[in-house]
């Protein structure tokens, strides 16, 4: 199991599923974590108290912050380096859905997902560089998905946002690498959270019936990638995407 012992992570959108599961799995490894929430902060109190309860990552804490803001990135960043001294791990898992087929999408739907799932990772990457870049480590993953491999009807402005992120991911790293800060990608499958449940049953099924192990996945399955990647056990590898996906795209 992948030690994070010492490190201070931030992982954004961790209110409630699969950024809940990484902020917890990274805390269960021994990371202290910057647990972020935009507005309702219960499921992130929710994280604290699971730790608090499995009795590891004392100092972990929820802090506020809007990705689709700069300044509130820029800001979310500074809280967490002035609280803890340093800034090992960056997961940009925050993200939405506002599906639609391209002849019905509206600008909002097409601008909102692209804020959130893109320009969110880019705020919070260019603002953590900067301290990561100063420590000469870190590592930042970028959740993207399967549909940024491969595409999806009906989830143009989605697709393009975590195709985006591939792109961010593999330039950033390249930038970065001569200063030991690794970043990487992780493309998940279909995974079982809110943002899955809210599909209509034909929908789950198709997505099923893609999949060679024959099972949706679970927050876990991306939360032990992500530990992975973030860990010193993945030391040597940077400008990766690595797919969650049971066998759906082998892209
Ligand atoms: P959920 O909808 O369950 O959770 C999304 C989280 O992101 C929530 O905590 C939400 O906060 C937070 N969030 C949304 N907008 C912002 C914002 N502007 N600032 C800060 N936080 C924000 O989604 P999942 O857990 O399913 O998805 C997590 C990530 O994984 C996303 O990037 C998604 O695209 C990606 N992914 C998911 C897959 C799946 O099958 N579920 C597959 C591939 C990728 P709040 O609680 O306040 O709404």
């Amino acid at each position: 199991m992948s030690d994070l012992t010492g490190k201070i992570a931030l992982v954004t959108g961790a209110n409630r599923g699969i950024g809940a599961e990484i902020a917890y799995e990274l805390g269960l490894r021994g990371a202290t974590v910057a647990v972020n929430y935009r507005g309702d902060d219960s499921g992130a109190r929710s994280v604290l108290a699971r730790l608090a309860e499995a009795g590891v990552s004392a100092e972990s804490d929820a802090f506020m912050g809007d990705v689709t803001s700069s300044e509130s990135c820029t800001a979310l960043i500074s809280d967490v380096v002035a609280r803890y001294g340093r800034l090992d791990v960056v997961v940009n898992n925050a993200g939405i859905t506002r599906d639609g087929l391209l002849v019905r999408m509206s600008d909002d739907d097409w601008e909102s997902v692209i804020s959130t799932n893109l320009s969110g990772a880019f705020y919070v990457t260019r603002a953590a560089s900067k301290v990561m870049m100063k420590q000469r480590s870190g590592s930042i993953v970028n959740i993207s998905s399967v549909v940024g491999l491969v595409g999806n009807a009906g989830q143009a402005n989605y697709a393009a946002a975590k195709a985006g992120l591939i792109g961010l991911t593999k330039s950033v790293a390249r930038e970065l690498a001569s200063r030991n800060v690794r970043v990487n990608a992780i493309a998940p499958g279909f995974i079982e959270t809110d943002m899955t449940a809210a599909l209509p049953e034909a929908a789950r099924d198709g997505a099923l019936g893609s999949i060679s192990m024959k099972r949706f996945g679970s927050p876990v399955d991306v939360a032990a990638a992500v530990a992975f990647l973030a860990s010193d056990d993945a030391a040597y590898i940077t400008g990766q995407v690595l797919a969650v996906d049971g066998g759906m795209t082998f892209a």
